[in-house]
């Protein structure tokens, strides 16, 4: 497991000789082993900074670095793995090889094989495993990308709106899971959405971006599995709206 901690972190990019500006001077600390949910307005950076940890941006200014638990010390080569809004899959690898697919080079494969059925049960997918990504739903194929990093066996993973494609019923049922997969794996893990009901449900602290600025980091002190429907968490939410709509 590790944490992060971003320091006066900024990103421009430059397009045709003009520059957008898509983070300035973020900071922001992330224990080990925490849920935290970004929310924000599209274009305010969520993904620039998700794709920032994982080392697919170069960064213009500022430091990311990242903390070991208590005692260890981080080793410089913390696993840090991302989960698309669409899955991703190879179309011509069955359920459970695009799940073994980052233990390719593993040379036990015995345990590979049960690394593998480990998260198809976790994940309810073991009836599917021999299915192709065109066989199975929407729902699954994004267990499926969610079974995938959790075989890699991050120190922490990034999902950059993972649900944002599914069902309302599906994307519930995957909320859920997800929180127990949290409690039960004791990732970090740092999720963006734009869906602050979302946001609210999973984050142990809710993170708002606007404008490439951070604007507010709420805590949201309230036990798994949360209830929507609950006063507290009413309030939370009412405060995160009225924050994005600067209302
Ligand atoms: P969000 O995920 O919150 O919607 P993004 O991080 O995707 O926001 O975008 C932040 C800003 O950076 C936007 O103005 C967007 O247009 C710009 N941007 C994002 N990616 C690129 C890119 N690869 N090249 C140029 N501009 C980009
Ligand atoms: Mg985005």
């Amino acid at each position: 497991m590790a944490g992060v901690n971003i320091e006066n972190l900024s990103k421009t990019y430059t397009i045709h000789d003009q520059e957008i500006k898509a983070l300035s001077n973020i900071n922001l600390t992330i224990k080990d082993g925490s849920f935290v949910t970004l929310v924000g307005k599209s274009g305010s950076g969520k993904t620039t900074l998700l794709r920032l940890l994982c080392g697919l941006e170069q960064i213009t200014k500022g430091h990311i670095s990242f903390l070991a638990p208590e005692k260890e010390r981080a080793t410089g080569k913390e696993r840090i793995s991302i989960v698309f809004q669409e899955p991703r899959l190879m179309p011509w690898l069955t359920v459970q090889e695009n799940m073994a697919l980052p233990l390719i080079k593993e040379k036990d494969r015995q345990q590979v094989s049960q690394t593998v059925a480990h998260f198809l049960d976790l994940l309810g997918l073991k009836k599917f495993k021999d299915a192709y990504p065109s066989q199975i739903s929407g729902g699954m194929a994004q267990r499926v990308a969610l079974g995938r990093t959790l075989c890699y066996d991050p120190d922490i993973i990034l999902m950059d709106e993972p649900l944002g494609a599914l069902d309302a019923f599906t994307r519930k049922n995957l909320q859920t899971e997800l929180i127990d997969i949290f409690l039960l794996e004791k990732k970090t893990i740092i999720f963006v959405t734009h869906d602050v009901d979302e946001a609210v449900f999973l984050g142990q602290r809710v993170v708002i971006f606007d404008g490439g600025s951070i604007i507010e980091d709420v805590p949201v002190p309230l036990d798994y599995p949360r209830d929507p429907l609950s006063q507290n968490f009413f309030q939370i939410r009412e405060q995160i709206l009225r924050t994005i709509t600067g209302k």
